[in-house]
């Protein structure tokens, strides 16, 4: 008899995006006259076509697929140097990565939920609260937690609250933790990490013989220089974090897929039997036995990113959803709601109105403004009260949103 994964089954039914869309539904077959005015602000989603530079070299791509001189079959499952080289001396310069420490893979979901392959079990994994929910989800997946209470919340993981009282900036916990994933700039709450308060992170990972998991996917919005734009910004981690991003939000590789890990090989972490492991020689076999490489017009449009022309139309890009999150920072306040993120992230942080529940504020929000958000509570329960607006949009409904915005809570 063939058995199932029954830690499938701990996981919660109601997913936010598809609620969501089920409330969406529902409100537009009841008011079919107010379908069309509907913008959505909702999913983490970019809006704006790829940069020209990369449609090109994704075009060359292709035609060297066409010619049997230039044809490429299976490339190197831990991506082409041509990507990572070009990673390292655009993103890694003078932090001590080479090359050879960075993995290319299809995207970073995929990479955030793989790597739980290659630890073991009862590790204590720490997660901020209110998450990005991948984080929770595969390591229920994997036999990490026990149940759901009724808040939603696992047995067996180990929540950082994250309110306004700390900037929603996790502080390092009195527990020990052996397994931390840290997200910088934030999704969903758009906040950042100081270089001190990494520094701590740095320090908690190397007295607690943890790992620090640091997914910095939104490090390209960061507009304060004084911000760290990598864990490896901060001394000490390159023993105790890997490090994950992707183009999905630089580039608008949403819909192209590719991202990558960076593992320094003087990362490990204990076997069974006591002995120190290097974490990069696990992943590389992991990834080259379960992947088979990103594909190569990917790459080659991935590389163009960060070509001259490349850099200045990501540039073009990350300024215009930056000022869509001012504007709509702007809006929030004018209406007299707390607003924090937006800054350096494309998430805008906003306290509901006093008395109002995430949701409630959802429906308000759908019913009188036609504007689609996401509700705090959906990424934890310390969300509760917030929702989140993307800045993901194009200026036009971002400008219309705003107006309704203020029209609705003033
Ligand atoms: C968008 C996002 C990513 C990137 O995901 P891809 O699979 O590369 O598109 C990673 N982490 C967070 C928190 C994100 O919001």
């Amino acid at each position: 008899m063939a058995t199932i994964n029954s830690n499938f089954l701990k996981l919660k039914a109601g997913y936010l995006f598809p609620e969501i869309a089920r409330r969406v539904r529902v409100y537009t077959e009841e008011n079919p006259d107010k379908a069309a005015r509907i913008i959505r602000c909702g999913i983490g989603d970019v809006t704006e076509p790829l940069p020209a530079a990369v449609v090109k070299a994704m075009h060359e791509g292709v035609e060297e697929m066409a010619d049997r001189a230039t044809f490429k079959g299976y490339g190197p499952e831990q991506g082409y140097e041509f990507l990572r080289q070009a990673i390292v001396d655009n993103q890694f310069a003078d932090l001590g990565i080479s090359a050879d420490e960075v993995f290319i893979s299809d995207g970073s979901k995929c990479d955030t939920g793989n790597i739980l392959d290659i630890f073991g079990k009862g590790n204590v994994i720490a997660i901020t609260d209110p998450v990005y929910p991948v984080y929770v989800d595969t390591n229920v997946m994997a036999g990490n937690t026990g149940d759901a209470d009724e808040k939603g919340a696992y047995e067996g993981l180990l929540y950082l609250p994250c309110n306004a009282a700390n900037n929603f900036v996790a502080d390092v916990p009195a527990e020990k933790a052996d397994i931390i994933y840290l997200c910088f700039p934030n999704n969903p709450t758009g906040a950042v990490a100081t270089r001190a308060q990494l520094e701590a992170w740095v320090k908690y990972a190397k007295e607690n013989d943890a790992i620090i998991l640091f997914d910095a996917a939104y490090e390209a919005f960061i507009q304060d220089p004084a911000i760290p734009r990598s864990i490896f910004e901060i001394e000490g981690a390159r023993d105790v974090a890997l490090e994950f991003r992707s183009f999905s939000k630089n580039g608008g590789f949403t819909g192209v897929r590719c991202g990558y890990i960076v593992i320094p090989k003087t990362v490990t972490a204990k076997a069974d039997d006591g002995t120190r492991v290097p974490l990069h020689q696990l992943w590389s076999r992991r990834h080259s036995t379960k992947f088979n490489g990103a594909s190569y017009p990917v790459q080659k449009a991935a590389a163009a990113v960060f070509s001259p022309e490349g850099k200045q139309q990501v540039s073009a890009l990350i300024e215009h959803y930056m000022g869509n999150a001012k504007l709509l920072r702007e809006a929030a306040a004018a209406a007299g709601l707390p607003v924090f993120g937006g800054e350096n992230a494309p998430y805008v942080w906003v306290g509901c109105p006093a008395g109002l529940t995430s949701w409630d504020m959802f429906d308000k929000m759908l019913g009188e403004a036609q504007v689609v958000i996401t509700p705090g509570s959906g990424f934890g329960s310390a969300g509760e009260g917030y929702f989140r607006i993307s800045a993901f949009n194009s200026r036009a409904n971002v400008e219309e949103v705003c107006r309704r915005l203020k029209a609705l809570v003033a």
